[in-house]
């Protein structure tokens, strides 16, 4: 059985024809008239042939069900790029499901995803998923699963537990990365011989520093070849979601699962033996460096965590970029998820006071494209500052005259990614720096990733990048001037500011521990700092006061921040 449910009057069935003809193609070798025993439903994020309860049936017994929901699809203002990704990797994966022999229910509407299953399951039957990694949808079936309408059984992508998490790191906040992946790597033997760290440490962290030169060269970004398929997933974006922010490139990214595995044989090859000494660095003239850019196959589980571990390990790579490595997939990764369900997606954090008022979730976009803005809005957030700022334009591609965050935000713009230190010490630091309102900066990143979704993007927005969640998961706020960008990239040679001279970023600095000297002021690690502002000559913090003033007026207006802006406003 393949039941395309692409033609119903409100379904797109126009960029669908290419797509439901291929299915039924593949359906042509296999026997017809299958009854399944089981349907799993699978959400867009569970596009996985190595670890779910599918993977082990028959697949003939096994009915996979798949949603296509354009109100998922505009419930916040997605980059296009990512409407593209996933769509294009759900579809080849219903396409891969069929070669298998598995029964297939391929569904497109209008409506949320829970209308369409719950429709489906009063005419077929009950269903059954793996949880959600996701929170929102987890709440969005929450009614099903209580009605019985659908079973849900454990999450098999994640390598580890919630009982791991609470033995490292205790039951209640702060909760510390170090001490879980610590943890983690005991419990699970990665890098351990006899009880003790390969290499005599957990951590190579303090090794990895360098700035890149442009030696050794950068790989080359990987192009894939598609077929219509692809091209019709281009065209349904660019019609029905073209008001959206960024562009699609589909022949950038993976959608199958072969792609996605020479992805990651192109990172294991070219990008790990470097990845350690350059994680930091930042380039005007190679946007990934040696990164893996692996993250959005990984949240939409194309490839799976254990085996990109496995490729790392075995890679032969030196040890501090294979354990760095090993640091970000089986550490930060796992903590992010499991700080953002203990927290309950940051909604329980005693003692983190929270925003007082519900805020715009589109981060300002429709506003920008001259949209009225129907977006629902986002619920208050955790607030630990008390910044409040509206997102400036300039995060959506309008020009700041600062290099740093343009040339970054352009390639967001593009791509719909950047790597992780352009993500924290250019976006959010500068975000931060400005008192920007964490949740819409979180919904930024939101929309404008391919790799983001909530369980990741609100741990390392709300709880790493802004320091809104406090030290829930952070010693302290990441924040800083011109000197760690002009040290880690090559921005400051083509910005019309100097660094150390006339760059705003470093008054802006101090401006920062100034406003929040009060709530930093117990803090360890902030103790350094804020002796520092305390000998800060009077004269010159009002000055950082003034400029910080002057920055927030031009760049929420939405206009260039010049050098003249600076000298001259009062
Ligand atoms: C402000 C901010 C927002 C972020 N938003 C997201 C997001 O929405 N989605 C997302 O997957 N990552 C997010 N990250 C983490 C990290 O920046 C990306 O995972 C990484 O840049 C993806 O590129 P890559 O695959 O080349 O990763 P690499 O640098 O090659 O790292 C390898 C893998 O480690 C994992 N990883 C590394 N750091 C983290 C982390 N802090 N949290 C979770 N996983 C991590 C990723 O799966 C990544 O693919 C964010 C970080 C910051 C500072
Ligand atoms: S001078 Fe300042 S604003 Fe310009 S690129 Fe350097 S750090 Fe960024």
């Amino acid at each position: 059985m393949v039941y395309v449910d692409l033609v119903r009057p409100d379904a797109p069935q126009a960029h669908a024809r290419v797509f439901a003809q291929a299915l039924t193609k593949a359906r042509g070798k296999h026997e017809a008239g299958v009854e399944p025993t089981i349907w799993h439903y699978v959400p867009y994020d569970q596009l996985t042939w190595d670890h779910a309860p599918w993977t082990r049936l028959a697949p003939r017994s096994s009915g996979l069900v798949f949603v296509e929901s354009a109100e998922k699809a505009r419930r916040r203002p997605y980059h296009q790029q990512k409407l593209a990704f996933v769509l294009a990797n759900q579809r080849r994966y219903a396409l891969e499901a069929v070669e298998r022999g598995h029964p297939i229910a391929y569904l497109a509407s209008e409506a949320p995803v829970a209308d369409v299953l719950r429709t489906w399951c009063t005419r077929h039957g009950a269903l059954t998923m793996m949880q959600a990694a996701e929170r929102e949808l987890r709440v969005e079936l929450g009614p099903l699963a209580r009605e019985g309408l659908l079973t849900v059984v454990a999450h098999e992508g994640w390598l580890t537990t919630a009982d791991l998490f609470e033995r490292a790191c205790g039951a209640q906040s702060p909760w510390r990365m170090d001490a879980f992946y610590r943890e983690a790597r005991r419990k699970s033997g990665i890098l351990m011989e006899r009880g003790k760290p390969v290499g005599g440490r957990f951590s190579f962290d303090g090794e990895t520093r360098e700035a890149w030169s442009g030696d050794p060269p950068a790989p080359k970004d990987l192009r894939h070849e598609h077929g219509e398929v692809e091209e019709e997933v281009e065209a349904l974006v660019r019609a029905r979601f073209g008001d959206h922010p960024g562009r699609v490139d589909l022949a950038a990214l993976p959608t199958t699962a072969r792609q996605a595995e020479e992805a990651w044989l192109h990172a294991e090859r070219e990008c790990l033996e470097h990845f350690g000494p350059y994680e930091d660095a930042m380039s005007r003239s190679s946007r990934g460096l040696f990164h893996a850019r692996i993250a959005h196959l990984l949240n939409i589980q194309r490839l799976s965590a254990r085996r990109v571990l496995r490729g790392a390990l075995d890679s032969g790579a030196p040890l501090p970029s294979v354990e760095g490595f090993v640091r970000q997939v089986l550490g930060w990764r796992e903590f992010v998820r499991h700080v953002h369900e203990r927290t309950d997606g940051f909604r329980d954090l005693p003692g983190v006071p929270r925003a007082d008022a519900p805020r715009r979730r589109d981060a300002g976009w429709w506003s920008l494209s001259g949209k009225p803005d129907s977006a629902p809005h986002a619920e208050p957030a955790p607030a630990a500052l008390g910044a409040a700022l509206p997102l400036p334009p300039a995060w959506w591609g309008r020009p700041s005259g600062l290099a740093c965050l343009d040339r970054v935000v352009a390639g967001v713009m593009e791509d719909g990614w950047c790597h992780h230190i352009e993500r924290l010490m250019v976006l959010a630091n500068i975000g931060t720096l400005l008192d920007v309102d964490a949740r819409e900066l979180t919904d930024w990143f939101w929309c404008a990733y391919i790799d983001a979704y909530d369980w990741v993007v609100e741990p390392n927005v709300l709880g790493m990048g802004t320091f809104a969640a406090g030290e829930c998961m952070t010693t302290k706020p990441y924040i800083s001037g011109s000197a760690y960008i002009d040290k880690m990239g090559d921005d400051c040679a083509t910005c019309a500011f100097k660094p150390g001279v006339d760059c705003p970023l470093t008054q802006l600095y101090w401006a920062f521990l100034a406003r929040h000297e009060q709530r930093l002021a117990g803090n360890q690690r902030m103790l350094m700092p804020l002796r520092s502002l305390a000998r800060r000559d009077p004269a010159k913090r009002r000055e950082d006061a003034r400029i910080h003033a002057v920055v927030v007026e031009v760049l929420v207006r939405g206009a260039r921040l010049s050098p003249r802006d600076l000298a001259t406003r009062q």
